[in-house]
This record gives structure tokens, sequence and C-alpha cells, in this order.
């Protein structure tokens, strides 16, 4: 699904990955934990290729692609998905537009036809109350004015509804109350199949008990430093990072 080789990615000429790897089968869930600025949202931002994120050195494919060599429409399009921490308000544009052209671009690139209109509000409707969030978020501009659980709710409605290939979750649990945070766990564990893969980005140990990963890492200076199974994330709740930073200095 996902190799990345020896990255090295800048954020504002600075250097923030550097040499990291990651490989990723079909149908896994890689957990990555790591201190604060250590890079994991930059290696987010760098997989969705977000403008302002730069790879300097390496390589990512993603699906037999060259990563790189895509644009962040066709990455989406591919079936890349990444949950913000702090997802974006779009003002002016209705979910729902907002999910039928990005629906509507995925299917056609998988040579499947457009939904109709009914049968759209039909999925949407269905998916809304999967999530728990009202029908009426449907109508309103994305993300605008929604509260930080409601816009974590929202990314995992867009998620369902896209059925991504690959969905990176960034630290989609900061600011969830337990219900939510379970919301969230049910939610990923649904797409679940065996084929979809996801990155989990969290700095609890807690949503791991709900979303089990077969692979935990963590990143500290812009390198993974150390992979383990689940027991490394119990691990590092009891030890922290610092042991880890001696270990790799
Ligand atoms: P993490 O998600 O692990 O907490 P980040 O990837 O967000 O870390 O940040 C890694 C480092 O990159 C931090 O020092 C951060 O300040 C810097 N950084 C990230 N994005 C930007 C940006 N847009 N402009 C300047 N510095 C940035
Ligand atoms: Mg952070
Ligand atoms: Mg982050």
């Amino acid at each position: 699904m996902l190799s990345v080789k020896g990255l090295h990615a800048k954020v504002e000429q600075i250097d923030i990955l550097k040499g990291l790897d990651i490989e990723i089968k079909p149908g896994e869930v890689h957990a990555i934990m790591g201190p604060n600025g250590s890079g994991k949202s930059t290696l987010g931002n760098v997989l969705a290729g977000r403008p302002g994120y730069e790879a300097t050195a390496g390589s990512i494919t993603y699906k037999g692609h060259d990563l790189l060599e895509m644009d962040t429409e066709e990455r989406a399009r591919e079936g890349l998905f990444l949950a913000f921490q702090y997802p974006v308000e779009i003002p002016g544009v209705s979910n729902m537009e907002f999910l039928k052209v990005s629906l509507d671009a995925r299917r056609k690139h998988a040579g499947l036809p457009e939904l109709s209109a009914m049968d759209f509000m039909k999925l949407a409707r269905e998916t809304s109350k999967r999530v728990d969030l009202p029908a009426s978020f449907l109508k309103r501009g994305v993300n605008e004015g929604f509260s930080g659980g409601e816009k974590k709710r929202n990314e995992l409605m867009q998620m369902m509804l896209l059925e991504p290939d690959l969905c990176i979750l960034d630290e989609t649990d900061s600011g969830l109350d337990i219900d939510a945070l379970q919301l969230v766990a049910d939610g990923v564990n649904s797409l679940r199949d065996g084929k979809r893969s996801f990155i989990v980005v969290t700095h609890y140990q807690r949503l791991l008990d709900y979303i089990v990963p077969d692979h935990v890492h963590v990143l500290a200076g812009g390198r993974i430093v150390k992979s383990g199974d689940k027991s490394l994330a119990l691990e590092l709740e009891a030890k922290g990072y610092a042991w880890l930073e001696e270990e790799v200095a």
C-alpha cells in the first residue's frame, strides 16, 4: 500500500523529516506516536501533498505509483485520505456539495457512474446518522462553526463516504470525550476490511485499546526510532519518550 524510504522533508526551509522509513501492507493499521514537534503531522501533510511541505530526498510509493509525482487531487482520487488534527473550515461550500464533488471525482476515477442526486442524499443521510451528526450539518458550510468534536465526526463521515484505501488520522482523538472517542474508533473499525490501511497518529495509548494496531512506531527527530507491536504503546504510556531519546542518542 505504502512504502516510504529515506524520506527527508522541509517546511519553511527547515528540515523536519530526516530519513524516515515506513512500510504499510494492505489491511494494516499502523500507529505513530512520538514527542510534540517530532514531525508526525508533517508526515501526514507530505503524504497528502499539502502545499508548503516539500520532500527533498527519498521516495514514497503508494499503490505502485510514485506519490511525489502526483498532485493533491490525484492523491485523493487515488484513495488517500488525511483527517487533520485541526480540520479546516470552508465557508460558503456546503458539506453536501463538498462530499458530492469529492465522491464523484473518486467514483469517476474508479470507472464508476456518478450517483444520482437522490441516491447521494440517501447515502449522505445514512452516513451522517452513523457518525451521530444531525442531517442538518450536511447543509452547513464545511466545518463552519462546528465544535471540535463535530469537526472530527464530520471527518469521519467524509472518510466513511469516500471509502479511501489509505486513511491517515492525525490526532483525531485529541479533544474528544470518551463517547466521541468510541465513535471514532467504531467508525475506523467498521472500515477495516483486510484491504484498507490506516495510519493513526495519536498521543494516547487509550485510543489504541479501541483501534488495535498491527504495528506501533515512535517518530522522534524526524525519523522512526523504534517500532513494535501494540505492547510498545503500553510501554510508552508507562515510560514516556525520554528513555528512547537516550537510547537513540
Ligand atoms: P508533531 O505533529 O509531531 O507534533 P509537526 O509535524 O507538527 O510535529 O511539526 C514538526 C516541526 O515542524 C515543529 O518544529 C513545527 O514547528 C515545524 N513546522 C510544522 N509545520 C510548520 C509550518 N507550516 N511552518 C513552520 N514550521 C512548521
Ligand atoms: Mg503535535
Ligand atoms: Mg501533529
